[in-house]
């Protein structure tokens, strides 16, 4: 079943489903796969089965569960192929493998998720890849930055921790101009809500860990190309050893089925929230996309379709550790640990001045890092207001 030309809410409900060829079953099985046999030994001896995706040649190389799910991403992307990989994480390492090579200069936004950060400070560098970082409101003057040697020019949008909205056209346009590649971090919006190959990127890459999961049970990435990079990136992830398993890509597909449906609640509770907080005394300003004011919100209103759960609040006051402490872990409804996107409201401190090198970040330490979940917001809202009586209690007030 196609979802082509439809709308997205009908894309996630049919997209990479083909019942007819699973005896009728809706969704496809999870197929355990390692060894696949052939007929004959010309048949398994044949170049033309390497890395073929219309049939099954090895577990490594996919299976109809993953080719269903990355059919579907490709096509929600807009881009002309997906590949599914084992972490967000390692989606944008293999990416990045595959593109550059010793000699190779990498430009990367300065707001970009630290674990990013960590695989090009250690590992490009080792190999031979210099990276620099830029300010994510660079804009257009990108083109400044851009060396001979540039290769590739990484995006996240909106930034890790502190949600600057990029101007990824006029970024991708001025790469594009220098014979650079681009590629995009596009986790927080998940392609409901901001689509970057219909903006220029070439590569876009998510972590389904987060919103197509959507249940905190799963880890995986998936990266969407443009048709003359596809062949190139999907080579280094077979090359590279990357696999998913059967049992995640099935969670996957099911996760997407409802996306559309989570995400408006996710993007309604965090504006809830969001427009509750910015009126308490406690906090300075909130970092929403979708709120007038924030950097690049212009630039969200102009380029993206929604907003998702997930913002950061800078608080009125350095208040000391102690008393963020005692507000973030007497919460009650919201947990405290990495990733988002699942079902759960979450909460955490963020230091976002350690987090960058090109830019400065004015602004009492810690910060707060809300994911809104699926609960009712008025229940968020009265733990929050609990929260913030203890924050004051702990700073003495
Ligand atoms: C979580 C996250 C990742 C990494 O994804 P994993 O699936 O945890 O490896 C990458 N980018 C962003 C923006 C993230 O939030």
């Amino acid at each position: 079943m196609t979802g082509r030309g439809r709308k997205p809410d009908t894309q996630v409900t049919h997209l990479g489903r083909d019942a007819r060829r699973f005896e009728g079953a809706v969704n496809p099985p999870a197929y355990r796969v390692s060894t696949v046999l052939t007929e004959s030994l010309d048949d398994y001896e044949d170049p033309r089965r390497r890395y073929r995706r219309d049939v099954m040649t090895y577990g490594r190389y996919g299976t109809p569960t993953s080719r269903a799910l990355e059919d579907a991403i490709a096509e929600l992307d807009g881009g002309h192929g997906t590949v599914a990989v084992s972490s967000g994480l390692g989606a944008i390492a293999k990416t990045l493998l595959g593109l550059l090579q010793a000699g190779d200069h990498l430009l990367m936004v300065d707001t970009v998720y630290l674990p990013s950060r960590r695989f090009c400070d250690r590992h490009l560098a080792r190999m031979g890849i210099e990276t620099t970082y830029y300010d994510p409101m660079i804009g257009a003057r990108i083109a400044d930055l851009i060396r001979p040697n540039t290769r590739v020019v990484f995006l996240e949008s909106p930034g890790s921790s502190t949600f600057e909205v990029q101007d990824v056209p006029a970024i991708a346009a001025a790469a594009r101009e220098a014979g650079a590649v681009t590629v995009i971090d596009n986790t927080w919006a998940t392609p409901l809500y901001f689509r970057p190959i219909e903006h220029g990127v070439d590569v876009a890459i998510q972590s389904a860990t987060k919103y197509i999961g959507g249940h905190a049970d799963l880890m995986m990435g998936l990266i969407t190309a443009v048709e003359v990079l596809e062949p190139q990136v999907r080579r280094a992830v077979y090359e590279l050893g990357d696999v998913v398993g059967s049992e995640e890509v099935y969670l996957a597909l099911r996760g997407l089925r409802t996306l559309s449906v989570r995400l408006a609640r996710h993007q309604e509770t965090g504006l809830r929230l969001a427009r509750w907080l910015q009126e308490r005394p406690e906090v300075e300003r909130v970092l929403h996309p979708a709120l007038p004011g924030h950097p690049g919100h212009e630039l969200w209103r102009r380029d993206f379709d929604g907003a998702t759960g997930l913002f950061g609040v800078v608080l009125a006051e350095p208040y000391p550790r102690e008393a963020v402490k005692a507000m973030i872990e007497g919460m009650e409804l919201f947990g405290i640990g990495s990733s988002w996107g699942g079902y759960e409201s979450l909460m955490i401190a963020t230091y976002p001045e350690a987090l960058r090198t090109a830019t400065r970040w004015q602004a009492p330490d810690p910060a707060l890092r809300i994911h809104a979940g699926l609960e009712d917001p008025e229940d968020l809202i009265a733990d929050l207001e609990t929260g913030f009586e203890r924050l004051h209690r702990a700073a003495g007030d």
